[in-house]
């Protein structure tokens, strides 16, 4: 099959079992792994923070972050369709006694005037913006946007987290630093387990006193493990080695998208948005291609490291035979 479902399907390639297999280990309680410590001082340099914490999931990351920046009682605000408020279980309201509100977006992003007008919305809440945001189709936050909305809930004496699971891909995708976003917010949530190709693990960055204090949500989740730097050393041969191909990956979701006679433009990133149609994801299925569910009505094609220009024709030829979009 051209596993086009997802880009957490990626296996690890033998570059990167070799650096796993290779790695220098320690006990990461004591704080003793060298490859998770130099993975944390080069994810908070990247992301613009004093410090980063590796957590062995993004939504780990997500529910350490939202556990230190918020008090019982107060809400996480994000938009409708975000990761931390639909794939989470009730994460905020169960781990951290959150009020949950999600609100309704274009583009997975809320408006300064939306923040402005939320009721019980201030210090010990937290505003959560996704970069990229998953269920509009991998789209990319526009900066003066992105502070905007960062501002009207600052102003408003909330906290904000980023959940950056994708941010690599706004920042090839944008052609700048991820630290331009992360810099802003007051934690940042890294997954690399989607389009940097690991098996597994997390990055929360932030304040130095807010990464220590997130060791708690850490211990309390089951996170704090021993040679973590096995998963570590992947997280650094993906950043060495995976991070500047993701625009391959944008070109090849372009490709396909113009292939299947949809504006290019609708794949910011590595994502096709597909209308759904009566049957579709299973017609495509028996002829050897996966795609995802987006959001409803919509399904996803999700270019990664494992689909090549190959799969990509092949796929293209598949769907213009089953899809009627392009007609
Ligand atoms: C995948 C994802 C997560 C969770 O990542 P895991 O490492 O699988 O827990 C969080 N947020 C977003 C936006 C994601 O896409």
């Amino acid at each position: 099959m051209i596993d086009l479902r997802s880009d957490t399907v990626t296996k690890p390639t033998p570059g990167m079992l070799a650096a796993m297999a290779a790695a220098e280990v320690g006990d990461e309680q004591e704080r003793e792994d060298p490859t998770t410590n130099e993975l944390q001082r080069r994810m908070a340099e990247l992301l613009g923070h004093e410090a980063a914490l590796f957590l062995p999931t993004a939504t780990m990351a997500n529910q350490a972050a939202l556990r230190v920046l918020s008090r019982p009682g107060c809400k996480v605000v994000a938009e409708e369709r975000t990761h931390v408020l639909i794939y989470e279980w009730g994460g905020p309201a169960i781990h951290s006694g959150l009020v949950m509100q999600g609100l309704v977006a274009e583009a997975g992003r809320p408006t300064p005037e939306q923040i402005e007008e939320l009721d019980e919305f201030g210090p010990g809440s937290v505003l959560v913006l996704e970069n990229t945001h998953r269920s509009s189709g991998g789209r990319i936050w526009p900066l003066d946007e992105f502070r905007a909305t960062l501002d009207a809930a600052r102003s408003r004496g909330a906290a904000v987290h980023l959940d950056g699971a994708r941010l690599f891909n706004a920042a090839v995708g944008a052609s700048v630093e991820p630290s331009t976003w992360g810099t802003l917010a007051d934690t940042v949530t890294i997954c690399f387990s989607k389009g940097l190709g690991c098996p597994f693990g997390a990055v929360l960055a932030g304040p130095a006193e807010t990464v220590e204090r997130a060791w708690e949500g850490k211990f309390l989740f089951g996170g704090a493990l021993r040679q973590s730097g096995i998963a570590a050393a992947a997280m650094l041969y993906a950043l060495d080695h995976h991070v500047e191909r993701l625009a391959e990956d944008h070109a090849r979701a372009r490709r396909l998208a113009e292939g299947i006679g949809l504006d290019p433009a609708t794949a910011e990133t590595n994502f096709v948005p597909i209308p759904d149609e009566p049957g579709l994801r299973e017609r495509l299925l028996e002829r050897g291609v996966g795609v995802g569910d987006l959001r409803p009505g919509w399904l996803r094609a999700v270019t990664h490291l494992d689909v090549g220009d190959e799969e990509i024709e092949r796929a293209v030829d598949v769907m213009q035979e089953v899809l009627s979009v392009h007609a």
